[in-house]
């Protein structure tokens, strides 16, 4: 097959970490083509869905650092294209207060200073009506959490990127990728060679990586995006100041569960449970483990008496998990001019400009404006044992 097109990057998947890649990139003035492997928009990975939590609140500096940044980055956005993608709701953080993980999300909301409040067993009734704060349980409000609109962002970001002269070719799934100088990239339709590629193909990354030489230890999760009715119509939605939640462990799990208020689908709030079971990404439907509802059911019925303790719709969406839930945002370690953007292990949508950014720095051999070693690949290279 003769080649199609000659671009400075092709970046391939047009989820969240792609569309802002390649939106940086035509910022950038280069010559960019975005290849995705469905007809957009689509269902199928991870970015798909209306809404996404964006925080602060992180059990680790770096991320609270990056949100700084970001958060401009997205106001930008919607500047830019006049389109209202964020809504402020706040975020109320809960779990044991003696737990490391709480602990942890508290003192890195207070000494970086952001917005917060602490609410106490006592005060907590008169704040949150909805929610019982469980025995021995702490809570603490980000204020400057909220929603993104998360499909609305995706067609934004990728219609910017085309005013930018920026060029999407849906429905055209990259089949190989032969390194060199210039990087030649291969889909059933075509043949497009660029002077750097980036890889941010979610829960297909490894299948990309693999003539590249390259495996990176990702798992691929099937998620329940759950869905649970009101008893009272409009009591738990954005008007009535139920907030976006997150209860960092529990009686019921060790995993996070969080929910956002009933604003996309009307009298119903997004709970989820954050784990999955293993799937393959292109027989997704096909893991029908349910043991993540019985644990949101049971957390329902004990902490959450407004809603009916039953799905009323559940979702599909996948997470691509590291070992250490870190990012990978790094060159491939053979080939400078291939950069990976992998394993957003549940919580990327929201760093999805600021990561655009760092791919689109690494892709122009540019230092990164971040130190980058919490997503660096050779954190999984095998450590020697230490001696016995
Ligand atoms: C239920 C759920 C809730 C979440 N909640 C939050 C939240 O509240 N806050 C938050 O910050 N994050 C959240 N996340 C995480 C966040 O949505 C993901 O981290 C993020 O969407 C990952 O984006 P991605 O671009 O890496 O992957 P994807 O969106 O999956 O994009 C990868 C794209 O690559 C394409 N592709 C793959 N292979 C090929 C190929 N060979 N050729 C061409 N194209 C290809 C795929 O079709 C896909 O479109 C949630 C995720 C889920 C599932």
């Amino acid at each position: 097959m003769s080649t199609k097109g000659e671009y400075d990057c092709i970046v391939i998947g047009a989820g969240v970490m792609g569309s802002f890649t390649a939106y940086q990139l035509a910022k950038n003035s280069k010559k960019t083509l975005l290849l995705e492997q469905f007809i957009l928009p689509h269902t199928r990975g991870s970015s798909h869905g209306q809404t996404r939590i964006i925080r602060k609140a992180y059990d680790q500096d770096f991320y609270t650092h990056l949100m700084e940044e970001c958060c401009e980055l997205w106001a930008q956005l919607e500047e830019e294209a006049g389109v209202k993608l964020y809504r402020q709701t706040g975020l109320l953080v809960m779990g044991p207060e003696t737990s490391q993980s709480y602990q942890l999300f508290k003192s890195t909301l207070q000494k970086n200073k952001v917005p917060m409040v602490v609410l106490t067993h006592d005060n907590f009734t008169q704040h949150i009506p909805h929610i019982k704060l469980a025995e021995g349980d702490g809570a603490v409000v980000d204020l400057t959490a909220g929603i993104l609109y998360a499909d609305r962002a995706l067609k934004i970001v990728q219609r910017q990127f085309q005013k930018l002269g920026g060029v999407i070719r849906d429905k055209e799934m990259v089949v190989n990728i032969k390194p060199g100088p210039v990087v030649t990239v291969s889909t059933y339709a075509g043949v497009y060679q660029a002077k750097s590629v980036v890889i941010t193909a979610g829960a297909w990354a490894n299948r990309l990586l693999t003539p590249t030489g390259l495996h990176l230890p990702l798992e691929v999760v099937k998620i329940n995006v759950c869905y649970w009715r009101e008893k009272v119509p409009r009591s738990h939605g954005t008007n009535e100041r139920f907030p976006c939640f997150i209860l960092t462990e529990g009686k019921e799990s060790k995993e996070h569960i969080y929910g956002v208020p009933s604003d996309e689908y009307p009298g119903l709030v997004k709970i989820c449970y954050h784990m999955g079971s293993e799937t393959d990404p292109d027989q997704r439907d096909r893991q029908t483990d349910r043991s993540d509802i019985d644990i949101l059911q049971r957390y329902i019925v004990r902490c959450l008496p407004g809603l009916i303790p039953e799905p009323a719709v559940v979702e599909s969406c996948m997470y691509t998990l590291t070992p250490d839930r870190h990012f990978v945002v790094d060159c491939h370690p053979s080939y400078s001019n291939i950069v990976i953007g992998a394993g957003f292990s549940g919580h990327g949508f929201k760093f999805g400009p600021v990561i655009g950014k760092l791919l689109c720095e690494l892709s122009l051999g540019q230092v990164p404006s971040y130190d980058l070693s919490l997503f660096r690949i050779t954190r999984f290279q095998a450590k020697p044992k230490s001696a016995l």
